[in-house]
């Protein structure tokens, strides 16, 4: 892991993009919505407070199929105040995780370091036993998020460039940066970095990632195949892959010259093209022959205001 190294351009670290999410978890839902684009960069992944190690968001799994929300909150009280959530919880308006999982949003990181010390250790799985209403003393898996997880530099001789940088979507959650970074230098090689998607106020995975390569033809290979099978231990899974395509680039025909200085709104992913255009440069480029057919891949907008009771109990 390098510290002090500086993206070539923009960082392309920011929130928003939950809308590439296709693995349909939608885990983040629960993240209360947060305006500012401050975003951990590999510089500073770590924390803000020192001694920070893990997300306050820890996923667990295997519980008791009538184990309730109370009774889930109750078994883990004694680290701390917590709130316990599940994907589409609110929606559902049951009172038990659907699958069996749950997530456990701790107020103090310290809570989750507590909770750790007290699991019980099989290899790199922990496990911490939780009773229900008729299953008592259940080993039910607990898997902290590793803040220093999230980025990895695989080589750090060079700037990121925007622009050789990939967009993964509907990455596995358990999946570690330094995971994403091999499994791409193996299909691709040439990789410097790989980054996991997290937001910003629990820093937990949001299901998605980038991964900087350091020449053109790797990002173009990656680029090119579009679906990637993401192997690593028991994760099988074949994800998206796109260009990652950034708010703040001019286009690159006319240099503004046409669209009065804005920012290029399109940017074409075909080989032939990879560039960013403003709405009259697409119209001129794409009207030749054998261009017709490319279609603009947009930046979409921020994060979507969502509004979530959050509350500690
Ligand atoms: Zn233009
Ligand atoms: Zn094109």
């Amino acid at each position: 892991m390098c510290t002090g190294y500086v993206w070539g351009g923009r960082s392309p670290f920011f929130p928003g993009d939950d809308s590439f999410l296709d693995d349909g978890h939608c885990a983040d839902q629960i993240v209360p919505s947060l305006n500012s684009p401050s975003r951990s960069s590999p510089k500073s992944n770590s924390s803000d407070y020192p001694g920070e190690r893990y997300s306050r968001k820890v996923f667990v799994g295997g519980l008791p199929p009538d184990i309730d929300e109370e009774e889930i909150t109750a078994s883990f009280r004694r680290f701390g105040s917590l709130v316990v959530d599940w994907p589409h919880k609110a929606e559902s308006k049951s009172y038990f995780p659907p699958k069996g999982y749950a997530f456990l949003l701790f107020q103090d990181e310290r809570s989750v370091q507590e909770l750790i010390d007290a699991c019980l250790k099989d290899g790199d799985k922990l496990y911490l036993c939780v009773s229900s209403p008729t299953i008592k003393d259940k080993p039910v898996q607990i898997r902290p998020w590793n803040l220093a997880d999230s980025d990895y530099v695989m080589d750090g001789s060079q700037p990121l460039d925007p622009r050789k940088t990939i967009f993964v979507g509907g990455v596995p959650r358990p999946l570690r940066a330094v995971e994403l970074a091999m499994i791409m230098d193996r299909l691709y090689g040439g990789v410097c970095y790989a980054g996991i998607d997290t937001d910003p106020e629990l820093k937990y995975p949001k299901g998605a990632g980038r991964v900087a390569f350091s020449n053109q033809q790797s990002y173009i290979a990656a680029i090119s195949a579009r679906f990637v099978q993401l192997q690593h231990g028991d994760i099988d899974k074949r994800v998206e892959v796109k260009p990652y395509v950034l708010d703040d680039q001019m286009c690159d025909e006319c240099q503004g010259a046409r669209c009065a200085g804005k920012f290029a709104p399109f940017f074409c992913a075909n080989v032939t093209c990879l560039q960013y255009y403003c709405e009259h440069c697409w119209a001129t480029i794409h009207s030749r022959a054998g261009r017709e057919f490319h279609k603009p891949l947009v930046k979409e907008g921020a994060d979507r205001p969502r509004t979530v009771p959050f509350r500690w109990c």
